[in-house]
């Protein structure tokens, strides 16, 4: 009987390992790319031309091959990452199966340029369908640049199977932004058909996502961090109410490695559930850092797909993380001050139950309305309405800027813990201090037409919408009015006497208490009148008739449309009447005395209203200008 077994040609079983490997133009961006991470570059272009039918390069500053290694990396099984099974648990690499390349020279034709640093001179090696076709030395620069040109000349069913361009170059850029989005400090380029497409710097996670989703991305995300001994958790997620319903950007990374796996999506999604209407998709971008010994890549060969030892104990972390930083999330006021003004509420029956106006967005949508208010008008405190509880000091992102702000925060309490301690410092020593340069007395900034302040702020130039920021201030000095320090009151010698509407009336006698915090002693004569008996210490000359109406407004507005908490709702309101009678600033003193008072706040980069305080522009942005 004749044997009919034999050992397959390398070039034929590199084809079929191809076919596992290499599926469309986009695998060989993820191959190539990956390759370059572990090279160790710092600066990696993609080259495309016709969404990789015609060219697919990457060209890296890595650490290069050798004149053999060149030859030898497009053999199967060709690998520096690992020597023994072992190694398998240990991996800190993107590549590790060493068939990426031979897979990629069984399918197409590809030009290798290499070069060592130590080297003088570079390798040029050409292979077509597995055949080398040139392997000689070559003046190159240090790093590798591969090119891989006629993608599946020789699979003809591969290559008719592929999608239009658009969608073909689609998957180029997923491929794309998983390793860029886990890479924020490389610098990346993207050309398609000799266009730039995309160009980014180093920079923070934060950054890298909105220079890869636009700037659109600057306000939906909010950080998620948890650090334990079996597992770090880092990264971003959206804002419930930036929630879509096709499919969002998720992005989930084990050790900086793209991976999909349903259990890890769904204790995110979970996290939303009762925040987001179901089919809704939240946007995240998160980073598990684990033992590599505790998870399994090698179960496909696109290494997508991995097995995690405690699966249970890694979902329970993530979920519980995300849910803490919603928490966290709903703490920022989002109460809507542009309210229509003017409202009416004089002939609004007392006992009336408040119902929730239509409102022409999915009121779903919003998470703080999941829990339905239970109406109550006036009289209702706003507690029918509960939100997850968290501490107040929020850890807001800060992201290019946090260290300095931090800083200032640093400098300012040992400041004031040195103040109340040692009240009589000797002349000597208060020379001392003040010839001692804080940071914030080295910032050079200027204000623009009184809309903005540009400063230097940490590592470039930081602007700053000063309605914005003063309403911020205004909002904690007011908070804190009302939980620990009451404004003190000047007592007028003539009091004024105002006039509200019947339903204002009754609401500033329901809040005589707190206006009294706030610094507003007021006296009911009758009805609609009031006595003020004083005001707040240092606001002098100010139309109280005005301000208390206004007040009062925004705070039912608030309280009847947005369901505020109360103590919230009396800051906010109270700040955004006093923010339009602040003086305008023009001093450099005054500037930075604002700027100190903007820093001092809990939270330095948001409104009450969720409104943006500050942009940061990177030097490395400015740089990337010219
Ligand atoms: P793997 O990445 O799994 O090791 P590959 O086939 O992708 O397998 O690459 C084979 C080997 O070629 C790598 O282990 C590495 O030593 C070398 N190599 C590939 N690409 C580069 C590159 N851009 N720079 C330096 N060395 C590279
Ligand atoms: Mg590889």
């Amino acid at each position: 009987m004749t044997d009919i077994i034999h050992l397959l040609p390398d070039a034929v079983a590199n084809q079929i390992a191809a076919g596992e490997v290499i599926q469309r133009p986009a695998s060989v961006v993820k191959e190539l790319l990956e390759n370059a991470v572990d090279a160790g570059a710092d600066n990696i272009q993609l080259i495309i031309k016709d969404a990789g039918r015609t060219l697919i390069q990457v060209v890296d500053n890595g650490k290069g091959m050798s004149f053999n290694d060149a030859r030898l990396c497009f053999e199967r099984h060709a690998t520096s990452k690992l020597t023994t099974a072992d190694d398998l648990f240990h991996l800190t690499t993107k590549g590790f199966r060493g068939e990426a390349l031979a897979s990629i020279a069984a399918i197409a034709h590809v030009e290798l340029r290499t070069k060592m640093a130590e080297d003088s001179t570079g390798t040029l090696l050409q292979i077509e369908g597995s055949e080398v076709k040139e392997h000689a030395p070559v003046a190159t620069a240090d790093g590798t640049s591969i090119s891989v040109k006629n993608l599946f000349f020789n699979v003809p069913a591969r290559r008719n199977f592929l999608k239009s361009d658009n969608v073909e170059f689609g998957h180029i850029e997923e491929e794309f932004n998983r390793v860029v989005l886990t890479h924020q400090e490389l610098a990346f380029s993207l050309y398609h058909n000799g266009k730039l497409v995309l160009q980014l710097q180093p920079s923070n996670l934060k950054q890298r996502i909105i220079n890869v989703f636009g700037n659109h991305f600057q306000d939906k995300l909010f950080p998620v961090e948890q650090q334990t001994d079996f597992i770090n958790i880092s990264g971003f997620i959206a804002k419930p109410e930036n929630a879509k319903k096709k499919k969002s950007e998720q992005y989930m990374f084990i050790n900086r490695r793209y991976v999909r796996h349903p259990l890890l999506n769904y204790a995110v999604e979970t996290a939303y559930s009762e925040l987001i209407p179901d089919g809704y998709k939240p946007a995240y971008f998160i980073n598990l850092e684990v033992d590599p010994s505790t998870i399994d890549i090698n179960i496909s060969p696109t290494k997508v797909d991995v097995k995690l030892q405690d699966e249970r104990l890694v979902f329970g972390f993530l979920n519980s993380t995300v849910k803490k930083s919603l928490g966290q999330m709903s703490l920022t006021p989002r109460l809507d001050f542009d309210y229509e003004p003017g409202m009416d509420l004089s002939n609004m029956p007392k006992d009336m139950e408040l119902k929730e106006p239509a409102v022409t967005h999915n009121p779903n949508f919003n998470p703080f309305n999941s829990h339905p208010a239970s109406g109550g008008g006036h009289s209702s405190s706003g507690s029918s309405y509960s939100r997850p509880s968290v501490p107040h000091n929020t850890n807001f992102d800060t992201s290019g800027w946090s260290d300095f702000l931090q800083s200032l925060k640093t400098e300012t309490e040992t400041v004031k813990q040195e103040q109340t301690e040692t009240p009589t410092l000797d002349l000597q020593e208060s020379r001392q201090e003040e010839q001692d340069e804080s940071p914030i007395d080295n910032i050079k900034c200027l204000t623009i037409n009184q809309k903005y302040i540009v400063a230097n702020i940490g590592n470039g130039i930081s602007v700053i919408h000063i309605a914005h920021a003063r309403e911020r201030v205004l909002y904690e000095k007011y908070l804190t009015a009302i939980q620990q320090k009451p404004i003190t009151v000047q007592q007028s010698l003539f009091p004024e006497t105002i006039t509200l509407s019947p339903a204002k009336a009754d609401l500033a006698r329901e809040l005589k208490p707190q206006l009294l915090l706030l610094g507003y002693d007021l006296e009911s004569i009758d009805g609609t009148h009031f006595a003020v008996n004083g005001t707040p210490n240092g606001d002098d000359g100010e139309d109280v008739q005005h301000v208390i109406e206004l007040f009062l407004e925004s705070y039912h507005s608030n309280m009847f449309l947005h369901h505020a908490e109360k103590d919230q709702n009396l800051a906010m309101s109270m700040a955004k009447q006093k923010c339009s009678s602040f003086k305008p600033i023009t001093e450099n003193c005054e500037i930075i005395d604002f700027l100190r008072q903007l820093f001092e706040c809990q939270v330095s980069n948001v409104s009450p209203s969720g409104k943006p305080i500050i942009r940061q522009i990177e030097d490395t942005e400015i740089e990337s200008w010219f």
